[in-house]
This record gives structure tokens, sequence and C-alpha cells, in this order.
């Protein structure tokens, strides 16, 4: 892989280049016409009632236990990455009294719901996977499959003793703040009323499945499901494929997300026909998945995950730095990207220096857009898989077997031009004024992310004085450092929200974590009883973080629909709602300052 080198970006500010930007610009923005719709986020129904059977949990049974009326000191709310790795990094500061409260069977977040067929992370594993150095584990491959990261997780859950006192297939249903005795009241579908003194809510952001609200959908009589509850029992086979339940199967994906991506090879593999139901492509680049070498295993000194992290993170940043420790398609887009950015050597403009981003993403998209025609074999199935946007309008993917899926003669693309599933009758989904009859239909259709706190979270949360978080919140979040929020005394939030973004998730997590427990420790050290953000402390730092936001109107307008722009409306709170526009080492670097001066500035302690 090579460094765009000052003399490629001459090259293209030159217009030596084998395309015409006018004309993908226009295209651009003609494919974005064609998806853009008036009911944007509303498109979606929310999973519950008639719909609630596609959350629930077909992994675990749930164990019948007495309710809980009891007082722990610390609440976690969430057993994904984000609560295991505060249940870690508190227990390592010495806090037995934990107790983590997790919707699913068992711990391990979005790991523990998303087993669907080829599930892998897309972030290197030597990177994604935390507390590989505190566990002693080295992950099978570049890229870790599904069943090996839920492995992960529960050994760090087991590690740390977190399923001591832990509350599994339970969810909570309420929180509030009790001023006369100053615990939270933590209350729970399992009739739980607990105490606690303090509570961190790590609910992960993309936690509630959604479905698209097609004409007809609830009179589908055939089998249904959404890939983050995968029925293993109808498909058969495992997370490794080989789902022999679908070969006299007529099956439907609906959806061409990352999700999609992973699983249609499986899907294509098995089933007698798959029917891929296509509204936007996704980018697929390159994944080169491969085996972990022992040899390099064994050679690494200690320290080293942490420095790959931090390089990788350095790197995806937009750092100017010579090394390159992971090598991958995420270092490689976003040091290209930012070789342009940093482009000095004609002193260019902020405008100029914007053109040759726009030159290097549409130079990366053409590649994407040749590695369709090189792979896939039938012209016209091949055009409709090409992506016509800016790369990072949607999330990237990387993977090898799903382009070739669509050579399979079992395997049919329906392109829908960008208009989707038009209807679902009792047998069949119609799409493009054709009715497709099928045995199973499975939903890749993602998470709600535009939607209220309360509703992805499952529950509202009480502060002093009876006010609610979700009103609190109703015109923009109203954080201090994205991890406490004035009227919410001891209560910690694990979000990447006026806080730190990173590609890689649990880094930023792992970062707040470590604060948090320092936190917890320094008020047991002091006999704090209560912190609370102060009120002039968050509003400065919600003005900062609307000063600093990189988010740009025109950018997100132009882009295709999709999560990331609010589904074609760009958010005017988006400013607000951003994380911090200094980036996740700026941020890390300010909160280490921030620890290290030892006063809890801007938190009201007593
Ligand atoms: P997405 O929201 O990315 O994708 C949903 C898909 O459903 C889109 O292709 C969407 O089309 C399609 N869709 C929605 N409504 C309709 C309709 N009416 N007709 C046809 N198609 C429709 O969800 P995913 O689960 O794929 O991914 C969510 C996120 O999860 C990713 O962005 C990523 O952050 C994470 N993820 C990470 C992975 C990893 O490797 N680490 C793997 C999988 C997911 P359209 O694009 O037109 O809206």
């Amino acid at each position: 892989m090579k460094e765009a080198t000052a003399a490629d970006v001459a090259k293209l500010a030159l217009g030596d280049i084998n395309f015409d930007p006018d004309a993908l610009r226009a295209k651009y923005l003609e494919e974005r016409d064609k998806r853009l719709r008036d009911d944007a986020n509303e498109q979606y129904i929310e999973v519950e009632g008639d719909f609630s059977n596609y959350v629930d949990d077909p992994y675990e049974a749930k164990v019948e236990r007495e309710p809980l009326n009891d007082t722990v000191e610390i609440v976690i709310i969430g057993g994904g990455f984000g609560g295991l790795l505060l249940g870690g990094r508190l227990r390592e500061a010495g806090f037995d009294d934990i107790r983590v409260i997790e919707k699913g069977g068992d711990f391990g977040g979005t790991w523990y719901w998303n087993r669907y067929p080829g599930a892998m992370c897309d972030v290197e594993s030597y990177c994604y996977l935390p507390m590989l150095e505190e566990l002693d584990y080295i992950p099978k491959h570049k890229y870790s499959f599904a069943p090996e990261i839920m492995a992960h997780t529960q050994n760090i859950a087991k590690h740390y003793g977190l399923y001591d006192n832990a509350c599994l297939s339970t969810e909570v249903t309420d929180l509030a703040w009790d001023e006369s005795e100053q615990y939270w009241i933590v209350t729970t579908n399992r009739g739980d009323r607990m105490r606690a003194r303090y509570v961190a809510m790590a609910n992960g952001p993309l936690n509630r499945p959604k479905l698209p609200g097609i004409p007809g959908i609830s009179d589908y009589k055939g089998h249904t499901f959404h890939t983050s509850r995968w029925d293993y029992d109808y498909t058969g086979g495992s997370s490794e494929g080989g789902l022999t339940g679908l070969a006299d199967k007529r099956v439907a994906v609906i959806g061409t997300g990352a999700t999609a991506v992973q699983c249609i090879p499986h899907v294509g593999e098995a089933a007698e026909a798959l029917f891929v139901f296509q509204r936007t492509p996704s980018s697929i680049d390159v994944r080169d998945n491969r085996a972990t070498d022992p040899d390099w295993a064994a050679s690494l000194p200690q320290g080293w995950q942490r420095d790959r992290m931090e390089n990788f993170n350095a790197l995806t940043s937009g750092r100017v730095i010579e090394e390159d420790l992971v090598m991958d398609g995420w270092t490689e887009i976003i040091r290209n990207l930012i070789s342009m950015a940093n482009y000095r050597g004609k002193n260019l403009s902020g405008e100029e220096v914007a053109r040759l981003m726009e030159l290097a993403d549409f130079e990366k998209m053409e590649q994407i857009r040749a590695r369709v025609d090189a792979i896939v074999e039938d012209p016209s199935t091949a055009e409709a898989l090409k992506p016509y946007y800016r790369q990072f309008c949607k999330r990237p993917c990387f993977h090898d077997t799903y382009l070739p899926t669509f050579n399979r003669s079992n395997v049919k693309l329906v392109d829908t031009e960008g208009k989707g599933v038009t209807a679902i009758t009792a047998t069949s989904v119609i799409a493009n004024g054709e009715e497709y009859p099928v045995d199973c239909i499975i939903f890749a259709t993602g998470f709600e992310v535009g939607t209220g706190f309360s509703r992805r979270a499952g529950y509202d949360v009480e502060g002093k004085d009876g006010v609610r978080l979700s009103q609190k919140w109703s015109d923009g979040i109203q954080t201090l450092h994205g991890l406490h929020s004035h009227g919410f005394p001891n209560l910690l939030i694990m979000s990447n929200a006026q806080s730190a973004f990173t590609t890689n998730f649990p880094h930023a997590m792992d970062e707040n974590a470590r604060h948090m427990a320092y936190l917890l420790d320094t008020c047991r050290d002091r006999s704090i009883k209560q912190f609370e953000a102060d009120l002039d402390a968050e509003q400065a730092w919600v003005q900062e973080i609307i000063g600093l936001s990189r988010f740009s109107e025109a950018f997100q307008s132009e882009c295709t629909p999709g999560y990331y722009n609010n589904e074609g409306q760009p958010n005017p709170l988006s400013k607000q709602n951003a994380s911090y526009g200094k980036g996740p080492i700026a941020f890390f670097d300010r909160m280490r300052a921030w620890r290290e001066q030892g006063e809890l500035t801007g938190l009201n302690c007593r």
C-alpha cells in the first residue's frame, strides 16, 4: 500500500485523472435524488407490539429468579464492550460492589445479538478486541469472526468477576434519582427495584433493530426474522455457514448494508434461490483476512496493544505519521484523504484542499466501482452494484466473497433503483412492480439511530426535581465531556456524543472507562458522596462542541440518504450532538490533563 505522494497529489491537482469530476458530481446528486423521501426516519417502524417477536432473545432461555430489592454501589447498564471495559477498569481500581444489568442472556452486547452467518469485525482484531494483554489472548485472525469476539467478551466478564451479581435477561425500565436518600432507583422488567449510588449507562449506539414500514409487512405468512436475531432453528448451520435448512427455500434478503454484505455469501451458498433487494449498494473494498502468524504473536512486546490502538487511532484521525502498523483499507482510505488535506506545496486555500479531497474520494470510489466490474460477470448486475456517493456517506465495507455471490445462478440482485421494496403480501415481496414469491424474508435493515434517546435505550432517566433526560435533551444533548449531565448526579454516560469518536469504537470506550474509574476512585478517596456537572461548565462544553463541530451541512445534504445523515435530512442538532471536533487524541489528552490536575474541574462535589 503506497501513501499518496506530493507528486500524486499534484497529478490530481493538474487534472491528470481518468474520470470526469463534474460528471461524477452530477451523477452522485442524481442518485441521491432518487433516494430522498419526505418521511426520512419515519419510513421505519418501531419494533414493538405485533412486531416485538423480531427483538425477542432467540439465544438464551430466561432463567426465572425472584425480583431484587437491594442496594449496590455501582450499576452498569449494558454488558457490551462499554459495560465490560468500565466493569474491568473499576475492578482494577478496587471496586467490588458492581452489578451489570444486561438485556441479553449473556455478556457481549452487539456481539451477543449479531450472530448472523459471516458476522465479523471490520476493524483489525488486534486493535478492536479490547484487553488482549490483560487476558493474555491473541485473536486467531486479522479480522475476528463473531463467535470468537463473543467468547472474548465473556472471558473479560469472567476475568473481572462481572458475572457475580450480574442481572442477565433483564431490561431497565426506569431510572430515577432519589434526592433524599442520594441513590438512584433502578427498576426493571423483572420486577426489580434496586438502589445504586452510581449508575453508568452503556447502552450502545446501535442496539434497537428497525424494520422498514413497507405496506403489507404484517400480512406476510412465510418465515421472517431480523439479522440481529438470526433464526438458526430455521436456517440450520452456524455463524460459519452451512445453512442446510435453506436448501429447498426461496429466500429474500432486504437491505445491502454492512450486515447484509457479510451474511449474503452464506445465504447465497445455501438457498435454493436468493433474491437480494437492494435500495443503495455498499462500497466493497478488499478484505484480505488472514490467520495470525504465531511467530509475530510471540514477538509482541509488553504494551503492544495500546501502541497499536494508538497508532491506528492516530492514522484514522488524520495525524500524519510515518508508521502504519495495521496497513489495511481503513488506514489507506484515510491516509490518502489526509495527504490531500495536508498538501500545502501549492499554498492551497481551504476550498482547494476540499476539492482535492473530493478528487481523492472520486478516485477511490472509481477503484471500488472497477472492482465490481472485475468480479461480477453480468454487466447489468455489475452496474447496479456500483455505489455512486462519497465514500463516507455510508459505512465502507470490506469483503472478498460478497460480490462473487452475484455470479451464482441461484442468486438474483433485485435492484430497486433507490426506491426499495414497495410492498409485501402474504406470500411475496414486491419491487419494481414485480412479485417475488418467497418462503422466508430476512430483514437486514439495520438499527435505530435518529430516534430519541429513551426510545432507543428502552428507559428514561428522571433526575433532580423530576426532570427527565429525554426532556432535557429534546433540543440537543447537554453534557460535560459527554460523560455527565447537570441535574443527574452520580450518573455516568458511555457514549461518543460530545466525547471522543474513534473508528475503533472500543478504544474511545476504554479511555472513557479509565476516566470514570479515576473519578469514582477519587470520590472514594476524598469521601465525596455526590458529583454533578456544574451548569456553567456544561454550557461552556456544549458551546465548545458546537464551535468545534466538523459537521458539514453541505457534505451531509449531498450524501445519499442513510443513518449517517438522518436519512437525507441532516439534523440541525448535529453540531451539538457531535463528538469532540479536535479529534479523539486531543480529547484523550484533555481528559488526561483534567485527571492530572486533580481538581475535578466542572463537577460540583459534596
Ligand atoms: P444499515 O442501516 O447500514 O443498512 C440497512 C439496509 O437496509 C440498507 O441497505 C438500506 O438501504 C436497506 N433498506 C432499508 N429499508 C429498505 C427498503 N424499504 N427496501 C430495501 N432496502 C431497505 O444496517 P446494517 O445492519 O447493515 O449496519 C448497521 C451498522 O452496524 C453499520 O453501519 C456498522 O456501523 C455496523 N456493522 C458493523 C459491522 C462490522 O463489521 N464491524 C458489520 C455489520 C454492521 P439504504 O442504504 O438505501 O438506506
